[in-house]
């Protein structure tokens, strides 16, 4: 089955039970100053689910576009190094609003995966939230999953890639217990089950989530208990192929082949297993499908995470051996790929090639010089002996050749060094506090200043996120 295939039988699958078929919203959310991108497909649905808004239906499903880098959910650092992440993916779901609860969802969901998907029962593992015996026995009573493939999961706070089974938007929202279907990929990929010490691992990959909304958490972390208890659920579309095309990693799937092929034509490489090809096929969609909605690379908010998306993606290009813009040529195998589910794609794809190819000049101009830098710092640690980059340095990297924190600390994870963050945030509130004062005192002369009328140009700031999560 190939990606849109699956895509579309997933809505239609939906649509025969009653659900509406919605379209993506934006990756940038409308309306919600708490949220830096559209991260889950019942962001649309916020204010229905907290009973602010009446829709038409009840029962909704969509193929929402989401965006994990920067904010609550940030995946950026795990793209390249795990099967399954990606910065940019589409989320399928079903939504009920107020009409069908825990039952119906978790049979709705097996009876796609085994019957219509034809999944192998034994290959499918399920989590629930730790206290929720009602979805404990739907599994293991209603739907008959033998008990030693359930596992029950608390809400492991800080835990990086723990399961966690209580899901929330964002620090405040709608959120309740969940429970997650995972797949598990065969004994030949390492990896313990949901809920084992090695759980990290790749074998047992997690593609549905099924949260039972029944909370508003507010800014205090209090749980308001929400009108109705809802349905949310999210399956990745590039994890559910992988399964269905019988290949273990998102990386293999049809759509990823071709656009990886691209770029191993456009920069040469030849190793189609370079982890640099994987970060290009994902940034390319990341950054072509934010420009289109509307986001230009800039100093700060989504624009600053934007220009960080596409220079990680310059420097993996330049670790190939590319020396000059590149990186917007991929976008017309994209717009091949998806083109035809994301009509934007097609309308803008001339703003996004200009708007990449614009960032690209502008970094080509600094790389080499940050990049011999960095190298030569590098040397020096490795024959110190030294672990950790100097935040000065990184701070300098920043300010002067335009390397982000996290580029800099993706070029020394390669190499096995870390980045002196506290250093590098302590050189920037002094440059910061320097500039603040150069500003006052360039105020000061502006008032004093007497001759025709001055307009004061402020700074450009070099802020990350600021309060949006
Ligand atoms: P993981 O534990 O693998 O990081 P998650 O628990 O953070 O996933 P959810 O917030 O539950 O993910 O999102 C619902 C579904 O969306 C997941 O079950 C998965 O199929 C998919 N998904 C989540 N994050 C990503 C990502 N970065 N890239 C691709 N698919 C994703
Ligand atoms: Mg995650
Ligand atoms: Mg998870
Ligand atoms: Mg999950």
């Amino acid at each position: 089955m190939k990606t849109s295939d699956i895509r579309k039988a997933f809505l239609d699958f939906f649509a025969s039970k009653g659900h509406t078929i919605v379209p993506s919203s934006s990756l940038v959310p409308q309306g919600d100053p708490t949220l830096l991108f559209t991260n889950a497909g019942m962001n649309q649905f916020k204010n229905v689910f907290l009973g602010l808004e009446e829709r038409s239906y009840k029962r909704a499903t969509t193929a929402q576009k989401c965006v994990r880098a920067g904010g609550k959910h940030n995946d950026l650092e795990n793209v390249g190094y795990t099967a399954r992440h990606h910065t940019f993916f589409e989320m399928l779901g079903n939504f009920s609003f107020g009409d069908y609860f825990k039952r119906e969802a978790i049979a709705y969901a097996w009876e796609l995966l085994t019957e219509v998907f034809k999944l192998p029962p034994e290959r499918l593992w399920v989590t629930v939230y730790a206290e929720d015996d009602e979805a404990y026995r739907i599994w293991a009573e209603g739907i008959g999953v033998p008990r030693e493939r359930i596992v029950r999961i608390g809400d492991n706070k800080g835990a990086r890639y723990a399961s966690d089974n209580f899901w929330m938007m964002g620090d405040t929202g709608p959120c309740g217990p969940c429970t997650e279907i995972f797949y598990d990929h065969g004994p030949e990929v390492p990896g313990g089950p949901p809920g084992s010490p090695d759980e990290d691992g790749d074998r047992y990959i997690e593609i549905w989530n099924l949260v039972f909304m029944q909370y508003n958490r507010d800014d205090k972390g209090e749980m308001h208990p929400l009108p109705k208890p809802s349905v949310d659920t999210g399956m990745g579309l590039e994890r559910i192929a992988a399964v269905l095309q019988g290949v273990h990693s998102n990386y293999e799937i049809d759509l990823f082949q071709r656009l990886i092929a691209a770029a191993m034509e456009l920069t040469g490489c030849t190793d189609r297993d370079q982890p640099s090809l994987k970060v290009l096929a994902d940034h390319i969609r990341a950054a072509s499908f934010l420009i289109a909605d509307g986001v230009i690379p800039g100093n700060e908010g989504r624009g600053y995470v934007l220009r960080r998306i596409i220079r990680r993606a310059i420097r993996h290009g330049w670790k190939l051996g590319v020396r000059a813009p590149f990186f917007h040529r991929l976008v017309p195998a994209l717009v091949a790929e998806m083109g035809e589910a994301y009509p934007e794609l097609v309308a803008r794809q001339s703003v996004i090639e200009a708007t990449l190819r614009q960032e690209e000049e502008r970094f080509f101009g600094t790389i080499e010089h940050g990049m011999s830098l960095l190298e030569t710092v590098i040397a020096q640690m490795q024959a110190n002996g030294q672990g950790e980059l100097d935040g000065e340095i990184a701070f300098k990297l920043h300010d002067t050749y335009g390397f982000p924190l996290d580029l800099t600390a993706d070029v020394l994870r390669e190499r096995g060094f870390t980045v002196d963050v506290a250093g590098f945030d302590a050189a920037m509130a002094r440059q910061k506090a320097m500039a603040r004062a150069a500003g006052k005192f360039k105020m000061q002369a502006v008032l004093e200043y007497e001759g025709p009328t001055t307009r004061f140009e402020g700074y450009e700031t070099l802020e990350d996120e600021g309060e949006i999560v």
